[in-house]
């Protein structure tokens, strides 16, 4: 019997054996393995024999979390890496050369964004197109197009990727199909199930889920035939052809940039991630909950989640995501936006809250709040703010497990306080 994500979760780290039976896997620091038989040394060298040899590669505690990140996204293999961003820039400096094309959603993360910026300088050509439409991605292709990038909901504007319609474009036109799962995790959706070949996890958000480490994993799923891929370097094209992918990321991508996850932030993240399906289905509850009571306030002018059956993805999401609820109700992740109407003023909201915290990054367990525009969108300038739908007044809210009632208290203050400041 296959075990649910929790019992998997818990009872990964003593499937394999652990010194003197401790329960967790402990946090090896040492840089360096030292070998009885210098064969062994060289086998494992030479990928002939698993094992360890210098940590930038990797520890028996970060192959631990990997193995868990395996089992969440049921793929082949998982390389972490420092960040998520550290992962991104594994996946595309390694298989990406001059004069390959990218075709990636609009509706990005804004770091990823910049990171795209930085590719096309080396002479990758990157095209955005609205990701929502699977036809606007076909029209994108072109013959030196060597792999599709989206997220699964975008941020901030919550936006949801046709992603099965682009994984069956990707299978027809055998591409690489790269799935950036961090906002929905491996319990709301499983990018393997349409198709992706690579997938993404920031660990620093919900699988964390803390705040407390930052990392990232990139996992083959399986979707993808690397002998069809022309970037794999002869040295990796032996073997098993199904590891070529990921063998290229940790060599070129891990080993040599050398962005590697400490022991450290693994086991922080491995004892975080234990509790992903508790916090998310108690996340995702209490962003429904706020996002049905925001859109029914007078001050509110537009509120994004893809749980209203006013978002333009609702059907798509309610199709794709995980129905975990106990009467099987439907998950939408934990991140909403929304916009006042005009004359009030969101940073003026903002300084009101009380309960929730003003602060970038998302996934956290507390409430966390920021106005978009001003902040991780700044950067990218107003022309790409009004392609990717971020407003000026867009407050964002990476919804925590606080209990709902005293989330909606905060938010009915505060918009109350700036209702009499506006009203005086
Ligand atoms: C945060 C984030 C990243 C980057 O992850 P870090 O661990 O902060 O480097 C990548 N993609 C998405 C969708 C994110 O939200």
């Amino acid at each position: 019997m296959k075990a649910g994500i929790t019992t998997t979760l818990l009872h990964a780290d003593r499937r394999q054996p652990i010194e003197h039976g401790a329960v967790h896997k402990p946090m090896h620091v040492s840089a360096a393995y030292r070998y009885d038989n210098v064969n062994d040394l060289v086998a494992v060298f030479q990928g002939t024999r698993s094992g360890f040899s210098y940590a930038r590669q990797g520890t028996p505690t970060t192959a631990a979390l990997e193995n868990k990140i395996t089992l969440l996204e049921d793929g082949l293999g998982t390389v972490s890496f420092a960040t998520g961003m550290a992962a991104l820039a594994g996946i595309f400096t390694t298989l990406l050369r001059a004069g390959d094309h990218v075709v990636s959603s609009q509706y990005i993360f804004g770091n990823t964004n910049s990171l795209f910026g930085t590719l096309q300088a080396l002479g990758v050509s990157v095209s955005m197109v609205d990701a929502t439409d699977a036809g606007a991605v076909a029209a994108a292709l072109r013959p030196e197009t060597r792999l599709v990038f989206v997220e699964t909901i975008a941020n901030p504007g919550v936006q949801v990727a046709d992603l099965s319609g682009i994984g069956e474009l990707c299978a027809e036109h055998g591409l690489l199909y790269v799935v950036d799962n961090t906002l929905t995790t491996p319990y709301l959706f499983q990018p393997k199930r349409v198709g992706a070949g690579l997938v993404v996890n920031s660990l620093t958000k919900y699988i964390g889920g803390h705040g407390n480490a930052l990392g990232g994993a990139v996992t083959d799923v399986g979707g993808f035939d690397w002998r069809r891929y022309p970037n794999i370097h002869d040295i990796y094209r032996n073997g098993n052809p199904a590891s070529w992918g990921l063998t290229q990321i940790r060599k070129k991508g891990l080993r040599d940039q050398g962005a590697t996850l400490s022991s450290e932030a693994a086991h922080r993240i491995a004892v975080g991630a234990e509790t992903l399906a508790l916090r998310m289905e108690r996340a995702c509850h209490n962003a429904l909950g706020l996002a049905r009571w925001l859109a029914q306030r007078p001050e509110v002018a537009r509120v994004n989640y893809p749980g209203l059956a006013s978002h333009t993805e609702h059907r798509r999401a309610t199709s794709c995501f995980r129905a975990g609820g106990p009467r099987g109700e439907p998950r939408y992740g934990a991140l909403l936006s929304f916009e006042l109407r005009q004359g009030l003023d969101c940073l003026a909201l903002l300084n009101h809250l009380q309960v929730v915290i003003l602060s970038t990054h998302l996934g956290d367990t507390r409430t966390l709040a920021l106005p978009a525009a001003h902040t991780i969108y700044y950067e990218m300038g107003p022309e790409r703010r009004a392609q990717m739908g971020v407003a000026d007044s867009l407050v964002r809210v990476s919804v925590g497990i606080e209990d709902t009632a005293d989330l909606i208290d905060d938010f009915e203050q505060a918009l109350m306080k700036i209702q009499s400041d506006a009203g005086a």
